[in-house]
């Protein structure tokens, strides 16, 4: 496996998380799997064949906890949740309009914020 192509490309900092709607990631030619933030090597099979991608607009939250002491940036509580996106794709992230006492898994949706606040998506139940 050559790790030039890996080592010159945008570091992950550097690469949007989000584009039209979507969190944007990366994902490997050769066996398929997701990631998010973008990779530059697979985190399943190494490979740098690994180009940027969308993700699906919906995915399944997986678990959930309320959080209630504040970090200064929000009101509590709010919720986070892992959210699983298919093909090795999980995200954490901020979750909202879930009902008390929520069942998972449930299918939830992609948030992106319009204007500048202290998040730039969040997840949100589809139905
Ligand atoms: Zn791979």
């Amino acid at each position: 496996m050559g790790l030039s192509r890996a080592l010159a490309a945008a570091g992950t900092a550097e690469r949007p998380r989000l584009r039209d709607g979507a969190l944007v990631g990366s994902r490997c030619a050769a066996c398929g799997a997701r990631s998010w933030p973008a990779r530059a090597i697979c985190s399943r099979c190494g490979s740098d064949s690994v180009e940027s991608a969308p993700l699906p607009r919906e995915g399944t939250l997986l678990s959930y906890t309320s959080v209630w002491v504040a970090r200064g940036r929000f009101e509590t509580p709010y919720v986070l949740g892992q959210v699983d996106f298919g093909e090795c794709a999980v995200v954490f992230g901020h979750v909202r309009g879930l009902p008390e006492n929520a069942d998972v898994p449930r299918r939830v949706r992609v948030v992106a914020a319009d204007a500048d606040g202290p998040l730039a998506f969040w997840f949100e139940p589809t139905a």
